[in-house]
């Protein structure tokens, strides 16, 4: 964070200050909310959570170097005293990123934005320095933590912006506001708390909506309800996708015979090919995206092509490919499911496990409303269709919709297996993979199935 004095801090978030001997002392440090995690002469945000309240660990943060607590009453020790933490924080980020030139780049969507943010990042520190949230952090805490991690030296702040109702994006896009702003698409997540994807659309939307006319709203062509969105910015528009509008162009998409998508990349000042490193074609709009707005950030074709070559993956189970010493590859992309990553991630590992055994560990995808018993028989067909060795369906109701749908699809006996939980699937795996075989484990975030792969790889 840039240096900024107790007493410029509390002015800015509008706040009085208890217990400090001194309001000309410094906060230089990061801005944190775990006491563990401060350093001397940060800020420690005390909050109130369901379990623990920061405001018990306010002294250890002191003793431990912060230079004050933000918090909601006086603690005994150096604290600046707001009515709402969370709105103060989101103050103070403002304040602090308002004073740099750094460029501030957002991003939303239903699915993808952290895996995007990462390649934006990797892609843009080839500029210059990059401030970007480590994993998920995209809310109205985990934003305003990232962004005050800004400094004089920060030339591109990447931020994630996460809605779960209207509203949250304009909050969002009101404390830090972005000058290139990014929809990925409007999908399904979330889908029951907005009430239908016209309104999802409507969420996202606010993204493009806070951009000034000098700023570039980055949107989808492939996505219709992200595309329609052009009509509701002031700023200009920059299209990327596979249509043949898209400015920043993906064409002649394949996957390689290992399962990594591959392209060739057409941007506005140039042409390059593009071969990733990472799995799963989901990936390929992903880079389009991250793409066009590291054009817009000038990059050329073929550093940006070069970029998402070698671009891997900064956030963990997210098509995380991992080998095991006695040669058992694991695929982790646990950490979240939709219907087309979860197609995405099967065509990959059919693609990897050419002539090896395949296991498809799959729990059940959330959030799909009336649709959940067709997605799940879908994929549980795909799976046969693709000639995955192995299914092992992990959970209750929908799992067994899985198991159906490929025992329909290819009379499948003994080739899946339907357990109850992540410990049965351990149970399974640990008795029966052998040297060689290929395992994708991949469900909604709640089924917690990251445990199989963190567990088989841990005592391999
Ligand atoms: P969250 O809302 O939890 O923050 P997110 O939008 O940040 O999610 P990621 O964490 O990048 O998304 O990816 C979550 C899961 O979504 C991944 O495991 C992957 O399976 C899938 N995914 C990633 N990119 C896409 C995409 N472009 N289209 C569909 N699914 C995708
Ligand atoms: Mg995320």
């Amino acid at each position: 964070m840039i240096a900024l004095s107790l007493a410029e801090i509390a002015e800015i978030v509008g706040g009085q200050s208890h217990d400090i001997p001194d309001p000309a002392a410094i906060v230089s440090g990061p801005v944190v909310i775990d006491s563990r995690e401060v350093e001397q002469g940060s800020l420690f945000a005390a909050f109130a959570g369901e379990r623990v309240d920061g405001h018990d660990y306010a002294q250890r943060a002191v003793e431990a170097g912060a230079a004050a607590v933000l918090a909601a009453r006086p603690v005994g020790v150096p604290a600046i005293v707001v009515d709402d933490v969370v709105a103060a924080l989101g103050a103070l980020a403002r304040a602090v990123v308002g004073r740099l030139g750094t460029t501030v780049v957002a991003l939303t969507g239903s699915a993808g934005k952290t895996s995007t943010k990462d390649l934006i990042a990797q892609l843009l520190e080839r500029k210059g320095p990059t401030v970007y949230p480590a994993g998920n952090l995209n809310n109205e805490i985990g934003l305003p933590l990232t962004a005050l991690r800004a400094t004089e030296d920060t030339r591109h702040l990447v931020l994630e912006m996460g809605a779960r109702y209207i509203g949250d994006i304009r909050y969002l896009t009101g404390l830090v506001p972005p000058r290139v702003g990014l929809v990925l698409n409007v999908g399904t997540a979330h889908i029951g708390e907005f009430g239908g994807r016209e309104q999802i659309a409507q969420a996202k939307g606010e993204m493009v909506e806070s951009l000034p006319e000098d700023g570039v709203a980055v949107l989808n062509a492939d996505d219709p309800l992200v595309r329609a969105m052009s009509s509701r910015t002031k700023a200009r528009v920059l299209l990327f996708g596979e249509a043949a509008e898209a400015d920043v162009r993906g064409e002649k998409v394949r996957l390689t015979d290992d399962g990594r998508p591959a392209f060739q990349l057409h941007t506005p000042t140039g042409c390059s090919d593009v071969t990733m490193r990472l799995y799963g074609e989901h990936h390929v709009s992903n880079a389009l995206a991250a793409a066009a707005v590291a054009h817009e950030l000038g990059l050329s074709a073929d550093e940006i092509a070069e970029g998402l070559s070698e671009a891997g993956t900064l956030s963990r189970w997210r098509m995380e490919v991992t080998e095991r010493p006695d040669g058992v590859t694991f695929v982790n992309d646990a950490y979240n499911a939709n219907p087309e990553s979860m197609k995405a991630a099967l065509r990959a590992l059919a693609a990897m496990g050419k002539g090896r055994r395949t296991w498809a560990v799959l729990g059940h995808m959330a959030e799909l409303g009336d649709a959940s018993l067709a997605e799940h028989d879908a994929v549980g067909r795909l799976a046969v269709r693709l000639n995955v060795s192995k299914l092992v369906a992990v959970g209750g109701r929908e799992a067994s919709w899985l198991q159906l749908g490929a025992y329909n699809e290819g009379s499948w006996g003994e080739e899946s297996v339907h357990v109850s939980d992540a410990q049965a699937a351990v149970d399974l795996l640990r008795s029966e993979l052998r040297p060689g075989d290929v395992v994708l484990v991949k469900a909604s975030r709640s089924v917690g199935l990251e445990q199989v792969a963190m567990a088989l790889l841990e005592n391999a």
